[in-house]
C-alpha cells in the first residue's frame, strides 16, 4: 500500500468534497469540512505531541469547530507523496498524505452501525 498513489484528484466545490480515483480503481469522495476537521497541521493537532496520533474515520464526518472555513480556495500537490489544501480563511499548513487519506477514504470505510452486519457475516 506504500505506493498507493492518486490517479486524479478534484476538488468538487459545488458537492463540497474531494474526489480522489487512487491507481487501484478505488473512488473516495472525502467531505471538505471532515477535511479541514482532520487538517494534520501542528496547530490544528494542538501541538507535536499529538501528530502521532491516529485519525479515526468517523473524524471525517465532524465538522471543525465553528469559525474555521471549510471551503476550499487551492490545493497543491506536495512532491508525489500529499496534496496541500488552502482554505479560504487562509489556513494553508494541513498537509494530507496519500497515506493519511487511503486509509479513511469514506467507501472503502463502512459507517458505524450497530453490528448487525457482522452478525449476518457471522451467523
Ligand atoms: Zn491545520
Amino acid at each position: 500500500m506504500t505506493d498507493l498513489r492518486p490517479r486524479n484528484i478534484t476538488v468538487d466545490r459545488p458537492r463540497q468534497v474531494l474526489v480522489i480515483d487512487w491507481l487501484d480503481g478505488v473512488h473516495c469522495e472525502y467531505p471538505l469540512s471532515g477535511l479541514r476537521n482532520i487538517c494534520p497541521c501542528v496547530q490544528c493537532r494542538g501541538g507535536h505531541e499529538y501528530m502521532g496520533r491516529m485519525v479515526e474515520p468517523a473524524e471525517l464526518f465532524e465538522s471543525p469547530p465553528p469559525g474555521v472555513s471549510t471551503e476550499v480556495v487551492g490545493a497543491h500537490f506536495v512532491g508525489d507523496y500529499a496534496i496541500q489544501l488552502v482554505w479560504a480563511d487562509g489556513h494553508d499548513s494541513g498537509i494530507y498524505g496519500w497515506s493519511l487519506l487511503r486509509p479513511l477514504c469514506p467507501q472503502d470505510n463502512p459507517q458505524p452501525s450497530d453490528g448487525s452486519f457482522r452478525h449476518q457475516v457471522m451467523k
